[in-house]
Order: structure tokens, then sequence, then C-alpha cells
């Protein structure tokens, strides 16, 4: 099927801000939906059910997988998240151009399988930096940090396959240059198919 609206995938590693522009961005921008990803992590105390992600249990999810219902899946950090075909094309068919916000393994099965994305890649501004925000989390444990940190590092060795790449030094700005990227790849007009 052919959709006018498009996807966009935000990755970076966790601590590089991705959250925060992405919240900027859906403020900013109208018909954009973020898509609600699924997973096996446990709920985060403040998170909710079918809001913040759809908590599955392991069997639950690996059935999606078995059935077709993921147009990306990975296991990050040690848990399993991934895309529902649903979330996607019930939004594009609606007008919306939906923003993807997953890891770099994801992003690259979606630049596959719909290579009409736009890819935005978010960068801390150093390693120095995405500790201090890490640790500032107080959510997790030392060990934690420290699995994320090696995460961070596997992940921006991809950062030369996404189109873009935002280093988020100062985050007005770093918004401001998301926007920008919607905006002229909106005006570019490139169908979605999938
Ligand atoms: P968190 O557990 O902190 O919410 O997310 C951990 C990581 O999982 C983040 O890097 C986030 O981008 C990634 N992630 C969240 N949803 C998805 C998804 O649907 N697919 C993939 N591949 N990664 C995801």
């Amino acid at each position: 099927m052919q959709f006018k609206g498009r996807i966009f995938v935000v990755s970076g590693p966790s601590g590089a801000g991705k959250g925060t522009l992405v919240v900027k961005l859906m403020n900013r921008v109208p018909y954009l939906h973020l898509s609600v990803s699924a997973t096996t992590r446990k709920p985060r105390p403040d998170e909710i059910p079918g809001v913040d992600y759809h908590f599955l249990s392991e069997e639950e999810f690996l059935k999606g997988v078995e059935e077709g219902k993921f147009l990306e899946w990975a296991k990050v950090h040690d848990c399993l998240y991934g895309t529902l075909y649903d979330e996607v094309k019930e939004f594009l068919a609606g007008g919306y151009d939906v923003v993807l916000e997953i890891d770099v393994q994801g992003a690259l099965q979606v630049k596959e399988r719909v290579p009409e994305a736009a890819l935005i890649f978010i960068s801390p501004p150093s390693w120095k930096e995405l500790k201090a925000r890490l640790e500032k989390r107080r959510t997790e444990t030392k060990e934690a940090v420290e699995r994320r940190i090696q995460n961070a590092k596997a992940e921006i060795k991809f950062a030369d396959k996404y189109g873009y790449v935002i280093i988020n030094d100062e985050v007005e700005r770093a918004a401001e240059r998301l926007v920008n990227i919607v905006k002229q790849e909106r005006a570019k007009k490139k169908p979605t198919t999938m």
C-alpha cells in the first residue's frame, strides 16, 4: 500500500536527550504521531501502559513476531522492543506522519523495508556529558548505567547509516534542527510504500 505520510526514525543512545527532543518536535509540528512501541521491559513507576509502551510478556511478544505483526524488533539492554505495523499503518492512513523512537538495529530494519523513511540520529555532545546525564536519572543501577554506556558506544558507530545527525549540545538548537528536518522532508512529498 502507498501512503502520503512519512516515517521519521529517531535514534540515539539513552542519555543523548532524544526523548526531550521528540516531545518538543511533537508539540511544534502538527499531524505527527509518536508510535507506541511494544516491549518486554517492566514498566517504570511513572509509565502508563498503552501510552508509554505496550507492555507484553516475552511469550506475547514472540507470538507477535511469529505472526508478522512487527515492522521491526530488536533486543535492547536484555529486553525485546518492537514497532507494531498497526501503530504505523493506521496513522499513515489517517494522514499523519509517524515518528519511531527506536534503537539502531530497528532503524536499519526500517531502512531496509521502507527505504523512503527519514533516519535521524541524535548524538550526545561528549561521553562525559552522556555519563553525567545517565547518572542523574537515578532510576538506574550502576550496572545499568554502565551497560547503557557500552550500548551507546556500539550505537554511535552506526550514525553514518542515518540521513541526518543532530548533536544535542544545546537542547533548543537541537530541537529546531529536528523540526526543520521534518519540515524539509515533508516538502519532498515522497510517498511511503509498505
Ligand atoms: P527505554 O527502556 O529506556 O524506554 O528504551 C531503551 C531503548 O529501546 C531506547 O534506545 C529506545 O530507542 C529503544 N526502543 C524503544 N522502542 C523501540 C522499538 O520499538 N524498537 C526498537 N528497535 N527499539 C526501541
